[in-house]
């Protein structure tokens, strides 16, 4: 069972099914929450420390060891994928720990989900050399909206961004799919799409990738985009490259999970502690039917661990008294 300090600290998370990657095991490089951006829709509640100062924010040596522990296990994945609450090229060591992935388990893909603010930075370049896809975002075009979803450090342009991202499109040949994550209201008008579509066929993604609201975010005002709205924009992006509106996720090989209700409530804060999640959703992780895992975190809400937030999508699960330590989207 995982002990209470233990569930915050450990950096390898997982593996949980993604919507983008399938069955991810997720690297937090940086601790919740530290990132140069402070999103309105952040899983992971209001960041604590906005920098573009790049560090060892977590320990590398005790990420790789914690890596190497749970990799050994030979479990089935489709990504090992760095994510989390927080910025993960802002850890000045991520170079090192691509390099583990690449030298000693190179039967996975590797994948970084990142909000591309840095991804214009020479160093991080050579850093992230030799993983197999990034997904960076760009949810404006224009420095208003980009201020008002993104709430970057000061220093930080939306015109730094898109010329960052282009930098990188031209410098690495690493597969490239663009997230457009999109906020009714902000960046669903025809002005912003606009001025997206400009920035998309100067950065030439491989894919665009629409996401909206699935879980709770850090503005309560912010809500899920329509379906009818997300069709809209993918229409307007459509002959510049191939765009998916990002969906449910399909389940995968993911191994039952079993052990005994405290050992399951255990993985349940675990999970949680990273994303909120539906009983759907962490039926569909543990392989386990929706009445045991329903018991499970009915029992970690009557303990004051948990709290249920109702979303269009079904009720989530969340910590209490927590922020979430990490996502992969
Ligand atoms: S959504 Fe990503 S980039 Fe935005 S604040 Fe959260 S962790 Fe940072």
């Amino acid at each position: 069972m995982l002990g209470k300090n233990k569930l915050f600290e450990s950096s390898v998370f997982g593996p949980v099914p993604s919507r983008r990657l399938g069955i991810s095991l997720g690297v937090d490089l940086v601790p919740a929450k530290v990132c140069t951006l402070d999103c309105i829709y952040c899983e992971a509640g209001r960041t604590n420390l906005k920098t573009v100062q790049r560090k060892e924010y977590k320990d590398i040596s005790k990420v790789i060891m914690e890596l190497g522990e749970v990799l050994s296990s030979k479990l089935y994945l489709d990504y090992v994928t760095f994510s989390g609450a927080g910025e993960p090229t802002l850890n000045i060591g991520i170079g090192r720990v691509v390099r583990f992935l690449k030298e000693e388990h190179p039967e996975h893909k590797v994948c970084l989900i990142t909000n591309g603010t840095l991804l214009g930075d020479d160093q991080v370049i050579r850093d992230i050399e030799g993983i197999d896809l990034v997904i960076p975002s760009l949810d404006a075009a224009d420095e208003e909206t980009y201020r008002k979803i993104n709430r970057p450090c000061e220093k930080m342009t939306c015109k730094n961004l898109i010329d960052g991202l282009v930098k990188f499109r031209k410098t690495s040949k690493t597969l490239f799919w663009l997230e457009i994550f999109v906020v009714p209201g902000l960046n669903d008008k025809e002005r912003s799409i606009s001025a997206i579509r400009k920035a998309v066929e100067r950065i030439m993604p491989d894919k665009i990738q629409l996401n909206s609201l699935d879980r709770p975010g850090t503005e309560k005002t912010v809500e899920k985009a329509d379906m009818a709205s997300l069709k809209k924009i993918q229409d307007s992006l459509s002959d510049i490259t191939t765009v998916e509106i990002v969906g449910k996720f399909a389940p995968a090989k993911t191994p039952a999970v079993s052990g005994t209700s405290i050992e399951m409530g255990a993985k349940i804060l675990d999970m949680i502690s990273r994303r909120p999640c539906t009983v759907s959703d962490l039926a569909e992780a543990f392989g386990c039917p929706q009445q045991k895992i329903l018991d499970a975190v009915s029992q970690l809400v009557r303990e004051n661990k948990a709290v249920a937030e109702e979303m269009p999508r079904g009720i989530f699960y969340k910590l209490k008294h927590h922020q979430l330590a990490g996502n992969i989207g």
